[in-house]
């Protein structure tokens, strides 16, 4: 018996328990990794974003904003290696140039410090970047993924909270006001629980399908959008993150680096049907070509294949970009059952703020 069970040991299953814990909830977190943060978690580009795409009403929006500023305190707090690199928004032609226009306006519409750049300034710090105009968001950083999942595992586990890792979630049905939680390690148990809270990721409608009386027209169908990384192996002739002009299901192939300096390009969007991280090799060329757009003197025998991630999406691929979906009563009807779904990009960076938001839905 504990208050409430949290199904999902990613940032934002771990953001949430952290804060229901801090408040004095007995929380346990199901995860059914051998590790937490195993999955999208850390599969992606590790930037703190601004806030700068999204529109204005949308949760993406407020989140990102507020949970650009928690994450940077936390991370001071905490000592998580981070670092503001600041980014650089590019148009590489001039036919780009109303859209940057478009980014910079919505970046303004909500409230993120965004500007124009001086070309010299840009680069002064970005010698041989081919650009027309840029956009500079000075707040876009980059985080280190496993310090940051650590140091919330470690405050949950302070608060009273408990991890529980190589545990699946299997169902639950809800009787007299508790729900009856089925999991299993090497064998099947149950838990009883007020409150629950699914952040299971790309499992997500699979693990809807096994919430009883949970209602069919609320579930989400989830698209998987795979976003491959190439790391290139010389010295980075670059101080800022680099991001062309971002396309509909993705900020586009950018420049980003790890805590260490590395440099990488990615990630693309590729719809796939499974849970795949095979890497495909022949992707090689159209990095090239696409990154040759902004860095005419790339030299392809640095490139190098280094990662795959899945965009947990709400969206197909023919759609224009949806909004989180945070669900709670008033939308599928089960009292105390919070339901989070496409929390694709910017969930790193809203993560601290999720956990907020569901505390006070609860
Ligand atoms: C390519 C790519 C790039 C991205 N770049 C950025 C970025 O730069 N900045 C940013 O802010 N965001 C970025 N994101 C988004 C960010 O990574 C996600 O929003 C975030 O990691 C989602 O976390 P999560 O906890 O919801 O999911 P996950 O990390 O997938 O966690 C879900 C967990 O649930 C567990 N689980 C599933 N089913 C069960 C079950 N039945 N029982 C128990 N456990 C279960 C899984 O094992 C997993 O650990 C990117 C995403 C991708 C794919």
């Amino acid at each position: 018996m504990t208050d409430v069970i949290v199904i999902g040991g990613g940032v934002i299953g771990l953001s949430i328990a952290r804060e229901l814990s801090k408040s004095g909830m007995e929380t346990i977190v199901l995860e059914k990794n051998e590790r937490a943060g195993d999955v999208t978690s850390s599969r992606n580009s590790g930037v703190i974003h601004a806030g700068i795409y999204y529109p204005k009403n949308f949760l993406k929006t407020k989140l990102c904003v507020e949970g650009n500023k928690l994450i940077y305190e936390y991370a001071k707090e905490k000592k998580i290696n981070h670092k503001k690199y600041g980014k650089f928004i590019i148009a590489t032609n001039k036919s780009e140039l109303s859209h940057l226009d478009k980014i910079l306006t919505q970046g303004l519409e909500n409230n993120v410090e965004i500007n124009r750049a001086d070309n010299e300034e840009v680069l002064e710090n970005n010698p041989g970047l081919k650009f027309h105009e840029a956009l500079y968001s000075p707040n876009s950083g980059v985080i280190d993924v496993p310090e940051y999942v650590t140091a919330l595992e470690g405050d949950i586990q302070h608060f009273g909270g408990l991890i529980s890792l190589r545990t699946s979630f299997l169902r639950a049905k809800k009787k007299e006001k508790k729900f009856t939680v089925s999991c299993s390690t090497e064998g099947e148990f149950l838990i009883e629980s007020e409150f629950l809270i699914n952040c299971s990721g790309l499992s997500n409608e699979k693990t809807l399908k096994n919430i009883e009386n949970f209602p069919k027209n609320k579930i989400y169908r989830n698209y998987f959008a795979k976003g491959h990384y190439f790391k290139y192996s010389g010295k980075s002739p670059f101080s800022n993150l680099i991001y062309p002009v971002s396309g509909q299901h993705s900020l586009g192939i950018h420049i980003g680096f790890d805590l260490a300096g590395g440099m990488r390009f990615g990630p693309d969007v590729e719809f796939v049907d499974k849970i795949d991280y095979g890497f495909n090799e022949n992707l090689k060329d159209k990095f090239i070509s696409s990154i040759s757009n902004y860095w005419p003197d790339i030299d392809p025998d640095k490139l190098h294949p280094d990662y795959a991630g899945i965009r947990p999406k709400i969206t197909k691929p023919s759609e224009s970009m949806r909004d989180f979906s945070i669900q709670s009563r008033d939308d599928h009807g089960i009292e105390n059952f919070i339901n989070l779904q496409g929390i694709e990009s910017p969930g790193l960076t809203s993560s601290l703020a999720i956990g907020k938001l569901v505390k006070n839905l609860l």
